[in-house]
């Protein structure tokens, strides 16, 4: 897959595509090369910033990145913007696969932006996403933004590979109480309340809304929100307006305190530290299941025992049972 920004960058930026066109196929030959590339591109990886950005379509998330990542560029630094869409593999589609977004950012030498992987599970997509943030870490990138949707478990998936996670809201109260409903709220560090300029009034409403909930969901949600604790962090409801580019600064601005108080209290080395291992252990359980399936053994039993559990016959425990005996034996 290419990057979308349609002109030829700078070779770096040609070398990193190739990178993670490797990291992204599945020949079993060019995993190895993969694999090979990771462990020698690991120990240049993580000094960047990595911001995951949420929100459901239309909420402005391609306007805002757009209009963070030349704030970002114009501040020398360099900024890659990667996406996990976990719909692109049925429509084959892409949130970042149309051409004419982002197309100021495109057209900087700082910045690279690369779309959705389109093929396979989730956490297949999420791996690759993974991957390719190293290689854009390996190649000096100081932001790294993972862009997603609000489908399925994507966001979970972001959330489990960034230092920091940003729901984007809509000014309005029905999708904010969608949004806690859902249990997106809970993995949030930062909600941003975009389009302020449409309606400020409902803006600064749905502010003081989320603060409240979000100080409730600290007591009882994610464990690094603990208003009790001077030394963590309660996550903040900013107002902005993509559009008029207002507000990114304020947004760049809590971002670094949270980065300052996440390296002084321990937390983002412990955060990056679960997430690898938890990573790892979904590859794991994906590896495992896939040899479990492709078992000839397996195989063999797997119709009967599907049709046993089905019509009561068997306990789903014992086929389980029955099922496992064969792959081992
Ligand atoms: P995405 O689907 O979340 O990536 O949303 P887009 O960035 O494509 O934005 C959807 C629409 O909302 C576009 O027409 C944008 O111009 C518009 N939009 C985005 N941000 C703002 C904003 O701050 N104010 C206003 N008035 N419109 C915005």
């Amino acid at each position: 897959m290419k990057s979308i920004c349609g002109h030829s960058g700078p070779i770096q930026r040609r070398a990193m595509a190739k990178a993670i066109t490797l990291l992204e196929s599945t020949r079993a030959d060019h995993r190895t090369q993969g694999d090979a590339l990771l462990t020698a591109l690991l120990p240049h990886t993580g000094r960047a910033l990595r911001l995951g950005i949420s929100g459901v379509p239309g909420v402005g998330k391609s306007t805002f990145i757009e209009a963070l990542g030349l704030y970002l560029v114009r501040q020398g630094l360099k900024v890659a913007v990667l996406a996990i869409d976990p719909s692109s593999s049925v429509t084959g589609g892409s949130i970042l696969g149309d051409k004419t977004r982002m197309e100021q950012l495109c057209a900087e030498e700082a910045a690279y932006i690369r779309p959705s992987p389109s093929s396979g599970t989730l956490g297949g997509v999420a791996e690759k996403t993974r991957e390719a943030m190293l290689v854009c870490e390996a190649a000096g990138y100081d932001v790294v933004i993972v862009e997603t949707v609000g489908v399925g478990q994507s966001e979970t998936a972001v959330h489990g590979m960034t230092d920091m996670f940003c729901v984007l809201q809509l000014p309005n109260a029905g999708d904010d109480l969608q949004a806690i409903k859902k249990g997106v709220m809970e993995l949030a560090d930062l909600v941003v309340i975009n389009k302020a300029d449409i309606d400020p009034a409902a803006a600064t409403r749905a502010q003081a809304q989320i603060t409240s909930s979000l100080r409730l969901l600290g007591f009882h949600g994610n464990p690094e929100h603990d208003p009790h604790n001077a030394q963590q962090w309660t996550p903040k409801v900013l107002q902005i307006s993509a559009l008029q580019q207002q507000g990114v600064d304020g947004f760049w601005a809590a971002v670094q305190d949270y980065r300052q108080m996440q390296s002084a209290n321990g937390r983002l080395a412990a955060r990056r530290e679960k997430q690898a291992l938890a990573w790892m252990w979904e590859r794991i359980d994906f590896g495992l299941k896939q040899a479990f399936r492709a078992h000839p053994q397996v195989q063999a039993l797997l119709p009967q025992m599907q049709a046993d559990v089905a019509a009561g016959r068997i306990a789903a425990s014992t086929a389980a049972r029955n099922l496992l005996a064969a792959h081992m034996g």
